[in-house]
This record gives structure tokens, C-alpha cells and sequence, in this order.
């Protein structure tokens, strides 16, 4: 899971949000109207998804498992919860089929003072409650509020673990041959190894399970790094701005 930048929407969707809302609060509606008024607003999901998938990292990935398409609008907190926030667009996010209606369902479990416990990756950043293991692709909690992230999202069923695990040696094999084609400042200018480094970055941002790339690169200052990262030459490509995208 990382950290997702929320963009506004268009001023006209904000205001069939806000429409939506009002009709729903009107009513007085329970989580069954909340559904219905979801299911009959098709032309407002088309857009929101469209908004989110722009939002999501890579090819349209899940922002939950980083692993999934991320095909279903999951509403964070669930409609038998707060069916007026159907229509919230902070409380919409993009999540993968498995992720929406296998994992995280209508659960939303809060401290005994209220507060909801799972970390909701475009309001905050996951990793202040989650670390990564890079080499064995194991999520570990960092708080209580982590711990039930990974609960809840199942963060670490096996297929994913297994795929964070071949995620890290594939994106190391590829910052070393990234690393080889960008030219020391003062070296002739190479457009074709320019390009080849450039396209790299763009797949390194696109291939699934873009947080272990996420957590290599909060890693790399770090006492040990070249250990935790295989190498100085994996920390030193980390260092290239191209590839900060998150920052
Ligand atoms: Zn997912």
C-alpha cells in the first residue's frame, strides 16, 4: 500500500455529488437507499472512476494490494456504516475485485474511542504504520492501526507476499541495468541509452507492486541500505530524481 494523491473534481461532478448527497439526506437514507441511489448514478461512477484510475499508481492498480486492477469504487468507509457518504468523494477509493468484496467487505473496525483504525492510503501515508520486509514481502505493523490495515486488507496472503518478494529482485535487476545506461555528467551524450533509462523508469512506475519500489526508496537512506537493497550501485540509482515519484 502508498501514498495516493487525491485530485479535486471538475466543479459539475462535485456538484452531482452534492446533489446526490442532498436527495439522500432528504430522505433520510439507510444503507439499502444509499445502494440504490449508488446503483442508479452510472454515469456519475463512469466519471468517478475514471478520476480514480488517473489518481491510482501504475496501470490502473489497486490501491490496496498494489496488485489487482483496481476495477470496483470501494467506499472506505463501508455504506452500512455511512450511507450519506455514498457521494463523498474522500470516501471513494480504487480497489480490485478480490480486495473490495473478499478482503475488506463492510469491515471498518474502530479503537474503543471511535477513531477508525485502518489507514486509508489517500489521506495519510501507509508507511507511518506499515514496513515492508523487503526480501521476504512480508508486511509488518508498525502500529495498531497497521495491524488492522494488513488485517482486514489481507496485505499478506500468500500470492501477494510471493509476488512483493519477485517484485523487489525484478525491480533490483532493473535499477542495475538502469543505472549502466545513464551517463556520468561530462561522458557523451547516448540518445538511444537515454531513452532505454527513461522507458525503464516509466516500468518500473507501471509493473505491479509498485510499494516495494515505494519502500526501496524510503530505505535507501537508511543505516544498512546497501545490505537491505543488494548493493551501493541499487542505493546510488535510487538517488536519481527520475525516479522519485513520490516525492
Ligand atoms: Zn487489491
Amino acid at each position: 500500500m502508498i501514498r495516493i494523491r487525491r485530485t479535486a473534481l471538475p466543479p459539475d461532478l462535485a456538484d452531482r455529488l452534492r446533489e446526490r448527497t442532498g436527495r439522500l439526506r432528504a430522505a433520510g437514507a439507510d444503507c439499502a437507499g444509499a445502494r440504490a441511489e449508488w446503483k442508479s448514478a452510472r454515469a456519475v461512477r463512469v466519471r468517478l472512476t475514471d478520476h480514480l484510475t488517473a489518481m491510482a499508481t501504475g496501470i490502473r492498480r489497486c490501491m490496496y494490494c498494489g496488485d489487482g486492477l483496481g476495477t470496483d469504487i470501494d467506499h472506505f468507509e463501508p455504506l452500512a456504516a455511512a450511507p450519506l457518504r455514498a457521494f463523498d468523494w474522500p470516501n471513494h477509493l480504487l480497489a480490485c475485485s478480490h480486495c473490495n468484496s473478499h478482503e475488506k467487505r463492510e469491515l471498518f473496525p474502530r479503537a474503543a474511542d471511535g477513531t477508525p483504525l485502518l489507514v486509508d492510503p489517500s489521506a495519510e501515508d501507509p508507511y507511518d504504520h506499515l514496513e515492508l520486509v523487503l526480501s521476504t514481502g512480508v508486511y509488518e505493523a508498525l502500529t495498531v492501526r497497521g495491524e488492522a490495515t494488513i488485517e482486514v486488507f489481507g496485505l499478506n496472503r500468500p500470492d501477494l507476499v510471493r509476488g512483493r518478494a519477485a517484485a523487489f529482485i525484478r525491480t533490483v535487476c532493473m535499477l542495475r541495468d538502469r543505472a549502466r545506461l545513464v551517463r556520468p555528467v561530462g561522458l557523451a551524450e547516448d540518445a538511444d541509452a537515454e531513452t532505454e533509462a527513461a522507458e525503464i523508469a516509466v516500468s518500473l512506475l507501471d509493473q505491479p507492486f509498485a510499494d516495494v519500489l515505494y519502500a526501496m526508496l524510503r530505505y535507501r537512506d537508511l543505516p544498512g541500505a546497501e545490505h537491505v537493497l543488494r548493493g551501493k550501485e541499487v542505493v546510488e540509482a535510487l538517488a536519481d530524481p527520475a525516479l522519485h515519484f513520490w516525492s
